[in-house]
């Protein structure tokens, strides 16, 4: 079969207006970091993009002082419709400069500008749009009325959606009254930095937002900081643990996002089709680089052959190569550490006797690349159906009844994702309600919208992000007012109108 060849279409860099080297954002200015700074490369070509500062805990200290101060000052004493005009402004300069975040994005991460237009970008300026509108409205996010912020908020992210992450920790700190010091990874640290831009472009009171960059050491010396309030990190299980261990005992509140092992089971009254689409959807999206990911697929045993097959048809046709192509659908590997895992398991996986399958397709000589690949008569024991790959790679497992694909859907120390194909809607309900993971797709996969919470069970963390669940990890429940307190402020209106009435009285006489 052959398929129709696509010109290159290259998205231009030309409106990329980056600066050859960039410091720490504190209170509202860039600084130069104290320890030595590093370089962001570019991981489909492995050029240098931009020399990045490196935060030392002298570095982390003047950020968090920064930031508690300006709760102190500025940001707790705004109500919360001051604030909301804020994050719309964030949104509105997200949109506008929409593209360069895009090309940006995907230069530094290495995904298709496909997705980072379509997808990254959009869902950030509609993170902000939501919480926004979220602002002046706390009273009604379920803590009764006058939820307190807590304070600092120490943020550490991960690389595979750099500016989604983001916003998805940003915006809901911000619009709950909470001040931030955040940590974008180590390889991706871009369009973090485009960000603090924003901020200053939004005139954001300073030291309200700041951005630190640099490695874990840098995240270490945030998250333990003894100024900081709460921790939300997203990032892989083994740092998580190493968090939950170092915060317990301390009044920080903490949310965990960590890595998944996700599902997507397909039953044989499913739509093929379109069941095919989702599991590309599942996997291939950004590179399988997803803690969500439909990285095991379930397939009921009389349609996996059929299923296989289709799937191959239609993984034949992606297009792997340069990020910036707009007809590319899977990027770049974001690092080659990351690629060597991929390989590693993978290579565990032949071992194991599992059968593996890739397109034809040429990869680039530079760079971090790995062809989209499934492996076939996987056992459920088998390294690559426990461990998650965070790479475009799909283990394939069978089952026969529904009883037996939730069994093998819960076999796993994760809880994050999980995905169902069936025509029946009963079906759908029955199998979802028995399903051990934090959000579900039914008949579609890796859909993202602010107003729908997200998060795990198990070793996926805990708390949720996005909806309204996604600011209680930001507020206090209101102190409880003492009965004196309560009744302290009636009596004294009492009192007023009565010395009014007295005086009103006087003035009648006259
Ligand atoms: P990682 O844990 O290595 O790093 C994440 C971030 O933590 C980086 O910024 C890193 O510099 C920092 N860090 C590293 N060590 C630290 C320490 N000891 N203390 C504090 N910070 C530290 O993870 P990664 O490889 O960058 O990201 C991939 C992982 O993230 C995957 O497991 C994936 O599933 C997970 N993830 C989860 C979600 C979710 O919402 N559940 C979303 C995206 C990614």
């Amino acid at each position: 079969m052959s398929f129709l060849e696509y010109a290159p279409a290259p998205e231009s860099t030309a409106l990329l207006n980056l600066q050859s080297e960039y410091g720490l954002f504190i209170n509202g200015e860039f600084t130069a970091g104290s320890d030595p700074t590093f370089s962001t490369i570019s991981p489909a070509t492995e050029k240098h993009i931009a020399t990045i500062a490196s935060a030392s805990t002298g570095d982390v200290d003047a950020a968090v002082a920064a930031a508690r101060a300006a709760y102190d000052s500025t940001w707790s004493r705004l109500s919360g419709r001051d604030r909301g005009k804020y994050l719309f402004r964030i949104a509105r300069l997200v949109q506008e400069r929409a593209r360069e975040l895009a090309v940006a994005e995907s230069l530094d991460n290495g995904k298709p500008i496909k997705e980072s237009r379509d997808v990254d970008v959009p869902l950030v300026a509609a993170w902000f749009f939501y919480y926004a509108g979220w602002a002046d409205k706390l009273d009604h996010a379920g803590l009764g009325a006058n939820p307190r912020a807590l304070g600092v908020a120490a943020q550490v992210i991960p690389w595979n959606f750099p500016l989604l992450m983001l916003a998805w920790k940003i915006a809901p700190a911000l619009a709950a009254g909470n001040t931030v010091v955040l940590k974008p990874a180590e390889t991706t640290p871009l369009t973090a930095l485009l960000f603090a831009e924003i901020v200053q472009q939004a005139g954001l009171p300073a030291g309200v937002v700041n951005i630190i960059t640099g490695a874990g050491a840098t995240g270490r010396a945030l998250v333990n900081h003894p100024d900081v309030n709460k921790v939300a990190f997203t990032g892989s299980t083994s740092v998580g643990r190493e968090i939950a261990r170092s915060l317990a005992g301390t009044p920080k509140k903490l949310t965990l996002e960590l890595g998944g092992k996700g599902a997507n089971i397909v039953f044989d009254d499913a739509p093929i089709d379109q069941a095919v689409e989702g599991i590309v959807r599942g996997i291939f999206f950004n590179q399988g680089h997803v803690c969500c990911a439909g990285s095991r697929l379930l397939v009921q045993e009389n349609i996996h052959d059929e299923v296989v097959e289709r799937l191959k048809v239609r993984m034949a046709t992606l297009r792997v190569g340069d990020p910036l192509d707009k007809n590319t659908d899977v990027g770049a590997i974001n690092s080659a550490e990351q690629l060597q895992r991929i390989r590693e398991l993978s290579d565990i996986g032949d071992a194991e006797g599992a059968e593996r399958w890739s397109p034809a397709c040429e990869l680039p000589s530079d760079g971090f690349w790995f062809a989209p690949t499934i492996f076939t008569n996987v056992a459920t024991s088998s390294r690559i159906a426990r461990d998650e790959i965070f790479g475009p790679v799909l283990s394939i497992l069978t089952f026969r009844t529904p009883a037996e694909a939730i069994a093998k859907a819960n076999n796993t120390p994760y809880g994050l994702s999980a995905g169902i194909w069936s025509d029946k809607g009963s079906k759908i309900l029955a199998v979802a309600d028995k399903l051990r993971a934090g959000v579900i797709w039914a008949n579609t996969f890796n859909q993202f919208d602010p107003a729908s919470p997200f998060g795990g069970y198990k070793e996926s963390g805990y708390g949720r992000e996005g909806g309204k669940q996604g600011l209680t990890a930001y507020l206090a429940p209101a102190a409880k007012a003492t009965a004196a307190a309560r009744i302290a402020p009636a009596v004294k209106a009492v009192s007023a109108a009565k010395a009014k009435s007295a005086s009103a009285a006087k003035g009648g006489k006259k």
